[in-house]
């Protein structure tokens, strides 16, 4: 039986392991944590005992690999998702201008969504759809030199436009600002999420806390075929030769029985564990922050999942009845603010969307992720490096390796998938 280490159990690390280990690999899964789940997971807050996100994560139905994933670890019941897309934008004074696709076919159940999307001047709605219809059409040789902001304002996409819905869908998809991301890559998420059918444009929820979502079964699933997880086993150096790694030492020992290693990390782990990848690849990357702002209430009158903020600070907040989450993408400005500092400013904005008072708020909790997601700028589109290395029997996986796409579930989990596949041949 041919054995694989996989370094990092996030969702790269636990797709490649549950993959090779159905397919027969003797599966030793190495991490640095207690606990799985990377930069997606939840834990049990000590104040409330409330199960909390680190960060609230949604998905979409194009997230194919995801969802397979998902299915082969028996998760696909813990998500919540639509039938058809509806996110609930609201402005000031819990004014709510819901995107919603109506009963028709696909496409036209779509096209009835943007045309009826009230934050839209009957004018603007026009000049969006005409931007929108030529969207399959786009070609990446002609906008690769773009930011997003610059394309769609090359596309006549007014400032009402911009902040209504292409900024919240940018932010949301990319966490970056839209002076920052690639066009391109924005490009290509738009004729994932719009043009391949009804269902690949709707929302996706964890209907329980991330760790109790995916990472329990995957860890079963793995489990149960004979995989091995170790927490709190940091790779500290990965020693190779004649192009072959040969042994890993970690904060516990050395491990020289292997066939093939899986780096499941992000770039900056990877680099310390294996110094000699930023000489051979000379490639950089820049992150963006998320903030999330856990609130407990009183009583809460709101009935919705989620609502997207029109021109708030505040991008989304989720609903989960005994707590309601905020979040701030792009959030740059406000990690060095501090939590009573952010608490202040999202509680107005609270009062001033939904209406919800500052006295109805019982608890808070901020949780600030610094390096929440690599930063997608046009700069790093061509240059992110391939799964396979120079190592022959060394693969790396991880959201930020060249699958596509940008830092999020999706391609972390597809760069998993690909990285089984390349060993599993
Ligand atoms: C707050 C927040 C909100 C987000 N929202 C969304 C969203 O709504 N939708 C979406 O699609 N994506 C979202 N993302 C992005 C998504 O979480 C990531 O793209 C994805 O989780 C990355 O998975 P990964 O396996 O590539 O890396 P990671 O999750 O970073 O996993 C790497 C693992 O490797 C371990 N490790 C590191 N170094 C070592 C070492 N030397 N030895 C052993 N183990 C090591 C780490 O402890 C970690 O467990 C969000 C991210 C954050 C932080």
């Amino acid at each position: 039986m041919k054995k694989c280490v996989v370094i990092g159990s996030g969702l790269a690390g636990l797709t490649s392991a549950a993959y090779l280990s159905l397919n027969g690999f003797q599966v030793e899964i190495l991490e640095a944590s207690p606990k799985p789940g990377g930069r997606a997971y939840s834990f049990k807050d000590s104040e409330t005992g409330s199960i909390i996100d680190n960060g609230q994560h949604i998905m979409m139905g194009c997230y194919k690999e995801t969802l397979k994933f998902f299915n082969l670890i028996g998760a696909r019941e813990n998500l919540i998702l639509q039938d058809r897309i509806k996110v609930n934008f609201v402005k000031e004074n819990f004014n709510l201008l819901p995107l919603q696709a109506s009963g028709l076919p696909y496409p036209l159940n779509l096209l009835s969504a943007l045309l009826n999307y009230k934050a839209l001047t009957f004018k603007d709605r026009l000049l969006f759809l005409k931007f929108f219809l030529s969207l399959p059409f786009v070609l990446e040789k002609d906008i690769k030199s773009l930011s997003v902001y610059d394309w769609l304002i090359e596309e006549k996409q007014n400032e009402n436009i911009i902040k209504a819905f292409w900024e919240i869908l940018a932010v949301g998809a990319l966490n970056t600002n839209i002076k920052k991301a690639s066009a391109v890559t924005f490009a290509i998420i738009l004729k994932e999420i719009f043009f391949r059918g009804n269902k690949v444009a709707t929302i996706i929820i964890p209907k329980l806390g991330l760790s109790e979502t995916y990472c329990k079964n995957a860890l079963s699933f793995i489990e149960e075929h004979n995989g091995k997880i170790n927490f709190g086993e940091q790779v500290t150096d990965i020693k190779f030769s004649n192009e072959m790694v040969f042994e890993i030492e970690t904060t516990k020992r050395k491990i020289t029985e292997f066939d093939f290693v899986i780096s499941a990390v992000p770039l900056y782990a990877l680099e310390k564990m294996l110094p000699e990848f930023k000489s051979e690849y000379n490639f950089e990357l820049t992150y963006s922050s998320i903030v999330s702002i856990h609130i407990w209430l009183k009583e809460n009158h709101l009935d919705e999942l989620f609502y997207g903020l029109i021109g708030s600070p505040v991008h989304w907040i989720f609903n989960h009845q005994e707590h309601v989450t905020l979040v701030i993408s792009d959030a740059g400005e406000f990690v060095n603010m501090s939590n009573e500092e952010i608490f202040n400013m999202v509680a107005t904005e609270l009062e001033k969307y939904v209406k919800i008072a500052k006295d109805k708020i019982i608890s808070y909790k901020v949780i600030k992720e610094k390096r929440a997601t690599f930063i997608p700028s046009k700069e790093i589109l061509n240059t992110r490096p391939k799964q396979r290395t120079p190592l022959q029997n060394f693969i790396i996986a991880g959201d930020w390796v060249n699958t596509g796409l940008p830092s999020t579930i999706e391609s972390a989990v597809k760069s998993g998938r690909i990285a089984a596949q390349l060993i599993i041949g």
